[in-house]
């Protein structure tokens, strides 16, 4: 299994929380050609393993022409793409397009599905105007409500919608009432990160509180939570980002986006468009075998199922402290069960901290 992602740099305006690597601007064709090369310079860096999910994500990827979008598709597919998963179906088991409501045209929705999109992921952050308003989002809460209509009858029938919480002025009530509007519009999944940096609401009691309110209200609904940020009906997790957590081998195309191997080799393209365009500059590590076991421990132990501990080598094991093990799930801040380890529902909120406490030169 693998994936590929392309980074799409380009948005409307700039969110105020935002630190994902975008531009505001709109000269896209020099980026689709920088991108078409990228495809062809790399297309035997996956040596064969085909890959099973595509992920436009930014930025924003609606906001480019949908003709673009697809010549970039059509490109991955013919470069690495060998043998479709069924004869006539898609070239990708699951292809995701990030798209923000205020570009969800009825002539845009019906092109991402001609290109083979089956899953979108709306970027909504809150369906309360006042907020949507102050985070500079160029929608407002009906505008998401229609965009996410329009998809339906489009016909995907997996589409994911971002909530933003914690932030300073949000109250549990807003909170609540946000978790219930995108309930009503019956998504099959939910991603809801807490806000960081400079809007982050120092009152971590009520951060932790609306954490724990999405956690009951969505699994209530039947969307279950499967890793920190991430809720899904069954058969709904995403693939591309589960493979994130399992440490499959991805390639990463455009500025900004990184690329893994599987194993100890991480690579990425520099943030910077300009640069992109002219060389593609970037970087390159290898993870020494502490920085391995510390990957495995971070990303599988943000999802609900955890760690396999059959899934480490014998040094690895040998390097988790047994004690540290035995301490936390005396606490209950960790589940030891069945050759796996776990962090509780409960617990997930402050999982970082259970985690550095597992990682070996910080046990
Ligand atoms: S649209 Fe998305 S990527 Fe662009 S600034 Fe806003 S949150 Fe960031």
């Amino acid at each position: 299994m693998a994936g590929l992602y392309v980074h799409v740099p380009f948005c409307a305006a700039k969110c105020i929380y935002c630190d994902f690597y975008s531009r505001v601007r709109q000269d896209f064709e020099p980026y689709v050609q920088a991108v078409l090369r990228e495809i062809a310079e790399r297309r035997d860096e996956l040596k064969g393993v085909p890959p099973t999910t595509l992920y436009f994500g930014g930025g924003t990827p609606s906001l480019l022409p949908a003709e673009a979008l697809a010549r970039i598709a059509k490109a991955l597919g013919a470069a690495f793409v060998r043998t479709r998963p069924a004869p006539t179906g898609p070239l990708f088991e699951e292809f995701t397009i990030e798209v923000n409501p205020d570009d969800v045209t009825a002539d845009k929705a019906a092109a991402w599905r001609a290109m083979g999109a089956g899953r979108i992921s709306m970027g909504v952050q809150s369906f309360n105007d006042d907020h949507l308003r102050w985070m500079r989002r160029r929608h407002t809460a009906a505008d998401a409500a229609a965009a996410f209509g329009r998809l339906r009858r489009t016909g995907f029938d997996n589409l994911s919608l971002d909530l933003i919480f914690g932030f300073t002025g949000l109250t549990d009530g807003q909170w609540l009432e946000n978790i219930d509007r995108a309930l009503a519009l019956q998504p099959e999944h939910i991603s809801c990160y807490q806000m960081t940096g400079r809007y982050a609401d120092p009152d971590e009691e009520r951060c932790r509180r609306q954490y724990n309110r999405l956690q009951e209200r969505l699994e209530t609904a039947g969307i279950r939570q499967y890793e920190i940020s991430n809720y899904a009906r069954p058969g709904f997790e995403s693939r591309h980002n589960s493979g994130y957590w399992a440490r499959t081998p991805y390639l990463g195309f455009g500025p900004g986006a990184h690329s893994f191997d599987g194993n100890r080799c991480r690579s990425w393209n520099t943030p910077d468009i300009d640069a992109y365009l002219r060389t593609r500059p970037g970087g390159q590590e290898q993870l020494s075998d502490t920085e391995v076991l510390e990957e495995k421990l971070m990303l599988a132990l943000r999802t609900v199922r955890g760690l396999d501990l059959d899934s480490l080598t014998p040094a690895e094991r040998a390097c988790l402290k047994q004690t540290t093990l035995e301490e936390l799930s005396r606490v209950g801040k960790l589940i030891v069960d069945a050759g796996r380890i776990r962090i509780p529902a409960a617990e997930l909120f402050v999982s970082d901290d259970i985690i550095c406490r597992l990682i070996p030169a910080s046990a």
